[in-house]
């Protein structure tokens, strides 16, 4: 039975990039009907924080990446991880390492002397016939892994392939603190043994990680999970993605009028493809996802091609669900969507031309404000004379009419063929008596969604 995780650090900021460390999980679990989970990596209790954690949670709600485990919060496992490093104190897997602090950094400055790489030296590792230095009274211990000696860890990454770390490049690794408390990599592998995870999806930055992971994981005699290390995401000018170069957050790409949907598209390709296809569902892509064809080198993120994806969503979605979703933009714009044009009418008639819910809303904007209040010398300015007997036919013919945008497509036509005139002519007055602008959507459809009272109304006043 399939189960995987995502485990983000609750540091404050979720990325495209992380939000796609949950989304191939997700995916994995769903297409092998499996179990995913969410856990928060929690125990950096200065970084951390509930803020962070409803950040990632809203998120994944927000893109529609259920859970069927989860939260589970690390520094409420703390116990249990305590358990287990005295079991393995119990079992001789670990040992308390009374060297000092400073006798540590005195190793290691000797170590870059000497060109080493700076590692422990296995001073306090209880061995066969080994005496030990006598335990020192000033000291509180830290708990070593016994990590093996001689030998190397290899494991078949799902997307790296073959890895091989040699074991004499491993020291014993810290698993707890003086003050008892588990270190990082150790609670990991408790938690991946504990929720019997046997997918591990995660970025490459773990990839250091996961040799010493495998050995404490054997060591407990636990079965070993695939890995699949994802190459980093890399933002459009090839850094990696973060915070500190401009990466958006999930939220910010929510208030900048982009679509769960899109957002779920575009991330599903970075760094994934199922041949050619571009514009797929969320149940395409469940059915289609495999580690297999997970990208081999670094994505980057291609903002123009997440606006073009959220154009296609926006062109194709309903116009009624559309414009449920663009209101709470609309407001903020001060657009009282319930006075004036159906507003999804309106939404209706942008959708095809925005890349965003905002440029909806800026869009729509137009349809909602007072009628123009036009002074004789603006209407002498902007209506010109000679078309006036124009205008007064489309008045009547309006008037007459019943309102859709094949009638008045029509009525324009013979208004102009009548007058002997040209369609910015005629359209171009009408837009400035409408909206003191002579920029708007195709006017025929304006007219409609203005409402033909409205429209006779805003004309009469200028002819
Ligand atoms: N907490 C880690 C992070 O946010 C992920 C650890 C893992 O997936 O094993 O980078």
């Amino acid at each position: 039975h399939i189960r995987t995780r995502f485990a983000p650090s609750p540091t404050g900021f979720i990325h495209l990039g992380n939000l796609r460390s949950a989304l191939y999980p997700w995916a994995f679990a769903r297409h092998n009907q499996g179990d995913f989970i969410l856990r928060i990596e929690d125990t950096d209790l200065e970084r951390s924080s509930q803020e962070a954690v409803d950040v990632i949670i809203e998120g994944m709600a927000w893109l529609g990446l259920d859970l069927d485990e989860g939260p589970i919060y690390q520094m409420q496992r703390i116990d249990r991880y305590r358990a287990v490093v005295k079991q393995m104190l119990d079992s001789d897997l670990a040992y308390p390492c009374y060297m000092s602090e400073e006798e540590l950094n005195q190793i290691r400055d000797q170590q870059m002397l000497d060109k080493e790489k700076p590692r422990y030296n296995g001073r306090w590792r209880p061995e066969p016939g080994k005496t030990l230095p006598p335990i020192p009274t000033d000291v509180l211990p830290v708990i070593r892994f016994k990590n093996p000696i001689g030998g190397s860890v290899i494991w078949e990454d799902a997307v790296k392939g073959k890895i091989e770390i040699s074991n004499d490049e491993l020291d014993d690794l810290v698993i707890a603190r003086p003050d008892g408390t588990p270190t990082y990599n150790f609670c990991v592998v408790v938690d991946d043994l504990d929720m019997k995870i046997t997918h591990v999806i995660r970025g490459d930055d773990h990839v250091n990680n996961t040799p010493r992971q495998i050995n404490i994981m054997k060591a407990l005699g636990g079965e070993l999970p695939v890995y699949a290390h994802l190459p980093t995401v890399l933002n459009d000018s090839g850094e990696k993605m973060s915070k500190r170069n401009g990466a958006m957050s999930v939220r910010d790409y929510q208030k900048a009028g982009y679509l769960p949907e899109a957002i779920l598209n575009y991330l599903a390709r970075l760094g994934w493809s199922h041949g050619d296809a571009e514009v797929f569902t969320k149940e395409q892509f469940v059915q289609w996802f495999d580690l297999a064809s997970l990208g081999r080198s670094p994505a980057q993120h291609n903002p123009e091609k997440l606006l073009w994806l959220n154009h296609q969503y926006i062109q194709n979605a309903d116009s009624k669900q559309l414009a449920e979703l663009t209101k709470p933009f609309a407001h903020v714009l001060g657009i009282d969507t319930e006075n004036g044009p159906d507003f999804a009418q309106v939404v209706d008639l942008l959708k095809d031309r925005a890349n965003t819910l905002i440029e909806i809303a800026e869009g729509a904007k137009l349809f909602y404000l007072p009628a123009p209040a036009h002074t004789s010398d603006q209407i002498a300015a902007n209506i010109p004379k000679e078309i006036v007997p124009a205008l007064q036919d489309l008045i009547k013919a309006i008037e007459a009419a019943q309102p859709s945008k094949e009638a008045y497509g029509s009525i324009f036509k013979q208004v102009l063929t009548h007058h002997q005139i040209k369609m910015p002519a005629l359209a171009m007055p009408v837009r400035y008596a409408l909206f003191s602008t002579t920029q708007t959507p195709a006017i025929d459809s304006v007219l409609v969604v203005l409402g033909k009272q409205e429209v006779l109304n805003r004309l009469s006043k200028v002819v």
